[in-house]
């Protein structure tokens, strides 16, 4: 359990299965992702069920993330499933050809052709190929062919710079947030969001169809990177998309982007995934590469909540050693990353009283060098807020609520407990929270921990009173035993 930053693995083929999924558990995955771009409603369902199982089996809570397609504007199919695309050669994107082929294909998305002006660059299956708009006829690109090679059907289009108008929430995505709904999952994760616009209509649509799952938005366009101070406002979280982002603002540019879109999220207390070809190499071999290693390591050391597989687990043939891999870089990495309260939290004014509960309980914890916190908390936001700083030190968020406690899954530092936290009185409480920290076998008898608790109990967003325990000190109250 000593592991700080979590793990999120993308479901697919390779790891549907219970037992797969009961090993991956093991291994320390602390979230899924379902793509929503591939399978239907049902086989989501189906999934989430599965999950939930394992998850249960294991005795470990793993976060549910539902991450929805959108616009994803894609070319159409070809005669024969695919052409090659010679160096130099004309090529149309044309909006009304059914079935493509070496001289033209279709394209999903009818309003591409009013996107695009001569001399743009279109980026297509991510970057492998590349061509330079010539001229647009009504609904034609012409265009000629920059970086050849093998286009297949479906394959998606980028503009390098982005500033294409496809709106971020499609109809599909829409029915894709209900059906999320009704699974119950804890992330919605929205692509391809513009502005904080588009998270705002996708927080609204989910709450209607009565979810209270946190929204992260996927930051893959340019437009994001510039409005990413209303986006991060607008959300709970981001994932550094790097494999979109990548084709939009260009590969070099994105390593110093991910570590500048880390320190603003925690800056204002949202999440990060980062995200795409972590291990890539290990879709077909069972040990990554040392370029793989150094970029999870380094990931780690820019103060990502979570890591994040994609084709590794969800199609590739080592399901449950990548996320054994990825553990092991993470825990070694954790050791050497530098613990220090950050100046310049420190100095900032703090109005809320549980907000500055939770800060001054990480500073007592640091400067008393205790073993663990423990934060009794109803909705976890005592806890995301003392995990935006390293103190390194575990958190213990001790929570009554399912929901609260798989949410955490993704909160960097912090493991979820439940709790009942059914009693009243504050005592009985907190030889409870004891109790539960024992027989995790987290703490022993006779060390220090620092705990947080709101008064009066069962409230939220109460926290207001920060107590320094010796474990065991206490008797159990309302009895003579010694509990030691
Ligand atoms: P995707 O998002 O895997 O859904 O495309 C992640 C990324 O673009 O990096
Ligand atoms: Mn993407």
């Amino acid at each position: 359990m000593s592991r700080h930053t979590k793990i999120v693995a993308t479901l697919g083929p390779a790891s549907s299965d219970l037992q797969t999924l009961e090993r991956m558990v093991h291994a320390g995955l602390d979230l899924v992702r379902m793509n929503f771009s591939h399978g239907e409603a049902k086989d989501h369902v189906a999934r989430a069920a599965t999950i939930r199982d394992a998850s249960a089996r294991a005795g470990r809570p793993v976060g549910i993330i539902a991450d929805l397609q959108g616009p994803k504007i894609r070319i159409g199919r070809f005669e024969n499933g695919r052409v090659t695309l010679t160096r130099d050669a004309p090529f149309i994107l044309d909006a009304r050809c059914e079935l493509g082929n070496g001289q033209r294909v279709g394209l999903d998305y009818k309003d591409l052709p009013k996107d695009v002006r001569p001399g743009d660059v279109l980026q297509l299956d991510d970057g492998r190929l590349k061509l330079t708009v010539q001229r647009v006829i009504g609904p034609e690109i012409h265009t000629t062919v920059k970086v050849g090679g093998e286009l297949s059907n479906n394959k998606g289009i980028n503009r390098q710079g982005g500033g294409l108008t496809a709106p971020s929430l499609t109809a599909k995505d829409m029915d894709d947030i209900r059906t999320a709904a009704r699974i119950g999952v804890d992330f919605v994760a929205v692509s391809f969001p513009k502005s904080a616009a588009d998270m705002y209509m996708a927080r609204q649509l989910l709450r209607a169809a009565g979810s209270t799952a946190m929204l992260i938005a996927k930051i893959e366009r340019t437009e994001a990177v510039a409005n990413l101070d209303e986006i991060l406002e607008a959300s709970d979280g981001i994932m550094v998309a790097r494999g979109d982002l990548a084709v939009e603002v260009g590969d070099a540019a994105v390593p110093a982007l991910q570590k500048k879109m880390i320190r603003a999220a925690r800056d204002r207390n949202k999440l990060t995934i980062t995200a795409t070809q972590m291990m890539e190499s290990m879709i077909t071999s069972p040990v990554p590469t040392r370029a793989e290693v150094s970029d999870v390591a380094n990931a780690v050391l820019d103060g990502t909540d979570a890591v994040m597989l994609s084709a590794e687990t969800a199609s590739g043939q080592f399901p449950v050693e990548v996320v054994e891999a990825m553990s092991r870089v993470c825990l070694e990495a954790e050791k050497s990353s530098e613990v220090s309260l950050d100046r310049e939290v420190l100095n900032r004014v703090f109005t809320r009283i549980d907000q500055s509960i939770a800060m001054a309980a990480i500073w007592t914890a640091w400067h008393l060098k205790v073993k663990a916190i423990a934060a009794l908390t109803q909705t976890g936001s005592t806890a995301l807020w003392m995990s935006r700083l390293n103190a390194g030190l575990p958190i213990y968020a001790l929570t009554p609520e399912i929901n609260a406690r798989n949410q955490m899954t993704l909160y960097r530092q912090v493991y979820p407990l439940l709790m009942s936290q059914t009693h009243q009185d504050r005592d009985v409480l907190l030889w409870e929270a004891e109790q539960v920290l024992l027989e995790q076998g987290v703490v022993d008898y006779g060390d220090l921990i620092v705990l947080t608790i709101g008064e009066p109990i069962g409230a939220s967003g109460g926290t207001n009173t920060l107590k320094i325990v010796r474990v065991g000190e206490h008797h159990k109250p309302g009895t003579l035993d010694d509990p030691v």
